[in-house]
């Protein structure tokens, strides 16, 4: 299972509809909390995620509607009692306000919180991985210091297929030199290559995370051909000055960037609070890039549909 399911999806101001930035990307069992906006523990309790499968929070950069929701997070991860450790990537200043608040609220945490500073990462570093899945850095270019994140699996290895080699008389005390790619030679002297009883893998599925940047072509370097692309769309391309005064993208250029980095599908999100209706942004990127869909609160993306 490799998925990702919106928790917040508004630009700084939140609306009825819409909350600041959050998301869990699920690999497997284990979660994975990125940015961390206003409410989100209350989403988090909302869609039923389980804390105790959180592994890693990434933050990509310190305006208020990524991570203010962060310290009560971490705090009430404390009242449940974890008691394991939770890895944090952040830019290196969240250090500093996490330790102000936790020490003018007199707050402590009963678990080791491993804080890991972005800045000790060049673009495209791997900054985190497990045996499957590695998450490398997205260099974004925004008002600050501000870092994307791309989830990706590691190549798989081929597919073996049990039943064609039982159909092939092949002792199983083979199959393991079989699966590393060995040819053997049958008692008979019959000759077995492995591409006889193994299946091209299937492609590695990755997602990633670009939110907040202004529309930049060297981005493509770090993101291309990702399964699933989410990229900020905060203003429809009529407000295109404003929204490279303000570091941010419009929906016709998130789509240029899907298309021009060849990914397989685009989600949007981070949209202005003046959008009360989402249509417009949508269809302005389907213009651009069809396959393409809104980040809506609650809905679950799952990576493999798009591969
Ligand atoms: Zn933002
Ligand atoms: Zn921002």
């Amino acid at each position: 299972m490799f998925q990702v399911q919106i928790l917040g999806a508004s630009a700084a101001i939140p609306t009825n509809q819409h909350l600041p930035s959050a998301q869990v990307v699920t690999y497997h069992d284990r979660h994975h909390l990125v940015d961390c906006g206003e409410g989100t523990q209350m989403q988090l309790l909302k869609y039923r995620v389980k804390l105790s499968r959180l592994d890693a929070i990434f933050i990509s950069h310190l305006h208020g509607d990524h991570v203010l929701g962060l310290p009560g997070l971490l705090t009430s991860m404390s009242l449940y009692g974890r008691n394991f450790p939770l890895k944090l990537y952040a830019p290196s200043a969240l250090k500093e306000v996490l330790d102000l608040i936790f020490k003018q609220t007199q707050s402590y945490l009963v678990y080791d919180l491993e804080f890991i500073p972005m800045e000790d990462f060049a673009p495209g570093e791997v900054i985190y991985e497990t045996p499957r899945l590695q998450v490398t850095s997205v260099p974004l270019n925004h008002r600050i210091f501000c870092r994307g994140f791309r989830f990706s699996e590691h190549s798989k290895r081929p597919k073996f297929d049990f039943y064609k080699a039982k159909a092939l008389n092949i002792p199983n005390s083979y199959f393991g030199l079989l699966k590393q790619g060995v040819s053997i030679t049958l008692e008979d002297g019959t000759e077995i290559h492995p591409d006889m009883v193994l299946h091209p893998p299937d492609s590695p599925l990755s997602y990633a995370y670009c939110s907040d940047t202004r529309f930049q072509e060297s981005l493509v370097d770090y993101i291309k051909d990702t399964t699933l692309l989410y990229h900020e769309a905060t203003f429809m391309h009529d407000m295109l000055v404003r929204a490279q005064e303000t570091c941010h993208s419009t929906s016709h250029e998130a789509a240029q960037m899907a298309k021009i980095a060849q990914v397989k599908h685009l989600l949007l999100g981070h949209y202005s609070a003046r959008y009360k209706n989402l249509t417009p942004l949508l269809e302005e990127a389907q213009a651009v890039f069809p396959h393409t869909e809104l980040a809506i609160e609650g809905s679950i993306f799952k990576i493999k549909d798009y591969a």
